[in-house]
């Protein structure tokens, strides 16, 4: 009989559109890997927070992988750092969800710190085991904003630009202790967490426990959904110049994103001048949340930064879009302070587009520097523009960078890949529990 897993997304519904606050790389992985699991014969529920009325209780993705949604606090959005409070209510509904639909699972594998803990809770009272992924680590996350780090270091270009003082780095919410606590006690309790890079392994070990099991499985991109259009073709689609110099940023607005050094970069690079020359900004926000008030600051830059001909917004990118932004773009950048894994990066190198990344976290792996794109430190606009300039102005090497990419990410970061690894993973754990029952799915 097939084995069947619980994913847990408390805060990241696998079902929902990607690209805006608090949806992005988490939704892609715990749906990409649960579609994944599915194809190779487990039978794959998705657990999340019912945050909007009008969407469906459950969602099916195939014939054996579903996302529900729970009703746990009140049915709309809650910011994560205000959902631990929530999470008793969601191990409840899990429970009364699972009786009546007379579900039982021989493995859970949870995702982010508050999953975490609605994981362990449900693992120590079935006795099975629990696998959990991390994707961003308290320690790593609040050592940053607590030095000011990069976010806070002024770039002198963006400084003199705009002759203004920047916010201060944001206070440590109110939820950070329990944070760090729920995440070490994950780490030292659950039977495996999967980090996604090396960099990830050395921080939990440096900065979490000494304790526990960690295995590295990295994330992964669909290797037939990007790369299967040229430049021209993409850029003639999206109605874009065929001769321009085109740099692109995909992803959420969020301060450790790093969007401030990208625009002192792009005023500092010598293409400013070329009338040819743009930059794409991809990614939505939500009126009122704070990745409004991100893009509205980063808009606001623009203008200080005189960058108005040269910048465009296009608000989240859908997803038949997005391949061909990928494709058009002579080079994308992934200015990040601090990145666990940066599925941009990879789907960009399998739309055979180099990456001009920050060499932090999960970049350092995926990026070979001077093989399938240019790592740059974080922060640095001066190395981040030299590196545009250097890609821009080097057609060949652009092109000679993005077929390596993508050769790195059939061989290492497909989802097929990174399902192989976590089936071998669980079933190594379904071994040691030979105790999990298996049932039939209701469809
Ligand atoms: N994304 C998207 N549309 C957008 C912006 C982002 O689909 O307009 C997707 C992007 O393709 C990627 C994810 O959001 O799959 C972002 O993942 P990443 O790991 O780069 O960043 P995170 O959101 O986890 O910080």
């Amino acid at each position: 009989m097939s084995p069947s897993l619980a994913l847990i997304s408390v805060h990241g519904d696998p079902a929902a559109e990607i690209g805006r606050e608090e949806a992005g790389g988490q939704n892609v992985y715990v749906r990409a890997v649960g579609e994944a699991l599915a194809r190779r014969g487990w039978r794959v529920d998705m657990f999340t927070r019912w945050v909007n009325p009008a969407d469906d209780r459950e969602v099916w993705h195939g014939p054996h992988c579903r996302t529900v949604r729970l009703a746990a606090g009140p049915v709309e959005f809650i910011p994560r750092d205000r959902l631990f409070e929530h999470l008793p209510a969601f191990v409840d509904q899990w429970l009364a969800w699972t009786a009546q639909h007379r579900r039982r699972y021989d493995l859970i594998h949870s995702n982010y710190w508050l999953s975490s803990w609605v994981g362990m809770e449900l693992a120590a009272a079935l006795g099975i085991p629990q696998v959990h992924t991390y994707h961003s680590i308290g320690a790593v996350k609040y050592g940053t904003a607590l030095e000011g780090g990069a976010i806070a270091a002024l770039d002198p270009v963006l400084d003199s630009a705009s002759g203004q003082a920047f916010p201060a780095t944001p206070a440590l919410p109110a939820v950070a202790q329990r944070r760090l606590a729920v995440e070490r006690r994950c780490l030292e309790r659950v039977n495996c967490v999967v980090a996604t890079s090396p960099q990830e392994m050395r921080d939990l070990r440096s900065l979490v426990s000494a304790a526990g099991t960690v295995q590295i499985v990295p994330c992964g991109t669909d290797i037939e959904r990007f790369g299967q259009v040229d430049r021209a073709t993409a850029r003639q689609r999206l109605g874009l110049d065929p001769q321009g110099k085109l740099v692109l940023y995909v992803g959420r607005f969020d301060r450790r994103k790093g969007l401030e050094t990208f625009l002192a970069a792009i005023a500092a690079c010598q293409h400013r001048s070329d009338p040819t020359f743009r930059a794409i900004i991809g990614g939505g926000s939500r009126p009122g949340q704070s990745d409004d008030a991100e893009q509205r600051r980063i808009q606001a830059l623009v203008a200080v930064l005189e960058l108005g001909d040269v910048v465009q917004f296009t608000g989240r990118i859908r997803d038949g879009d997005l391949p061909l932004y990928y494709a058009a773009a002579d080079a994308c950048v992934v200015p990040s302070y601090y990145e666990p894994f940066g599925l941009v990066a990879v789907e960009a190198m399998a739309s055979r587009t180099p990456v001009i990344v920050s060499d932090v976290g999960g970049l350092s792996y995926s990026v070979l520097d001077g093989e399938t794109g240019l790592r740059v430190p974080p922060g640095e606009a001066i190395a981040l523009a030299k590196a545009m300039d250097t890609l821009l102005g080097e057609p060949a090497l652009r092109d000679r960078l993005g077929a390596a990419g993508r050769d790195r990410v059939e061989q290492h970061f497909s989802w097929a890949g990174v399902a192989e690894q976590l089936d071998h993973l669980y079933r190594s754990l379904l071994v040691s529990h030979p105790e999990g029952t298996l049932e039939p799915v209701q469809a």
